[in-house]
């Protein structure tokens, strides 16, 4: 059997390094997809995702994630939760449970400390800084408040042909005390059949919960189409639906991987993303919106990674 494993941005690179180690050592889909966002949640420097997250208008750092397994369609989700090292892993432990599975605000808290989970103050004092910064740049320059979003999405195949689907954002940044994004929400942030195959999404939570996109992809590789075709279809189908009826589509972009290890992508903005399978080694790709609903993809370049890396760690002052 093969394996692979595919995750949204760059920031998720690492991540995903270390979950094909795992797959290649014969480890579990859910502990790969585990392991993969965690190392994402635990670094400080990314403003979306876990420790280091930005926080809501209110100043308050409150966190998504979700956890999905391909084989018996068990999931977990947590939203809003708040002070807890891996919201990964609670979701993943939700997933256990026959009732109670979705857990928001202080009652997903609450159950994360009964269950002995790691309580952490996830507000560094530089996200911290970055929401004092922006509440004045509001104030003075009118600015579109909910600009800094991005979420780690991840789907993995393991040898024995297990697929699992997690993902795990602090969603908007400045966004209402209590928005909840698509990143918890089955069908739209994630979903996963491992007969067939699985797919995420990051962006704007409000209008990808309006198609449902991961299961619309699921769906389309259920029907033969290869995780690329799917994902074009879905996709760009839906931003031009979405323009037409609502009047304007928000930034989405969405990944996808099949029982094979095959894998594509599609995205209406530039869109950063790291896969690797048996075959290839992992490696980091950017994508952009091609002609006639298709999607430019190529590796991403030395110079990218490193305004990148400038960029993430430029002094907040
Ligand atoms: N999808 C996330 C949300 O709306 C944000 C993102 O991925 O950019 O909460």
């Amino acid at each position: 059997m093969t394996w692979g494993a595919i995750a949204t941005w760059r920031m998720a690179h690492d991540g995903v390094v270390e979950a094909l180690r795992l797959l290649a050592e014969n480890d579990q889909a859910g502990d790969a997809v585990e392991a993969l966002i965690k190392t994402v949640e635990d670094y400080p420097y990314y403003k979306s995702v876990g420790y280091g997250g930005l926080p809501n208008a209110a100043g308050i750092l409150e966190l998504d994630a979700a956890y999905m397994d391909g084989d018996s369609f068990k999931i977990g989700a947590v939203a809003g939760i708040r002070d807890v090292k891996n919201p990964i892993s609670v979701a993943r432990k939700l997933s256990e449970e026959k009732f109670n599975s979705f857990r928001v605000g202080e009652g997903a808290t609450n159950y994360a400390m009964l269950e002995g989970f790691e309580r952490k103050n996830m507000l560094t004092r530089r996200a911290h800084r970055i929401w004092e910064k922006r509440l004045e740049e509001i104030r003075l320059y009118n600015l579109n408040p909910y600009d800094g979003h991005d979420t780690v999405g991840a789907i993995a195949l393991d040898q024995a042909g297990t697929m699992v689907a997690g993902t795990s954002s602090s969603g908007l940044f400045m966004k209402a005390p209590g928005r909840v994004g698509d990143s918890p929400l089955s069908g739209s942030g994630f979903y996963v059949d491992s007969e067939i195959g699985g797919a995420a999404a990051t962006g704007l939570g409000e209008d990808l919960m309006k198609g449902c996109l991961s299961y619309e992809i699921v769906r389309l590789m259920g029907e033969g189409l290869s995780p690329q075709k799917a994902c074009d279809q879905a996709v760009y189908g839906f931003h031009d639906k979405l323009t037409q009826r609502y009047g304007k589509a928000g930034a989405f972009s969405l990944i996808a991987m099949n029982k094979a290890g095959e894998w594509g992508v599609a995205t209406n903005v530039e869109f950063t993303f790291s896969v690797g399978n048996e075959q290839n080694k992992p490696q980091i790709f950017i994508a952009n919106k091609g002609e006639n609903h298709t999607t430019h993809i190529e590796p991403i370049t030395k110079e990218w990674l490193e305004a990148y890396e400038k960029r993430i760690k430029a002094p907040v002052e």
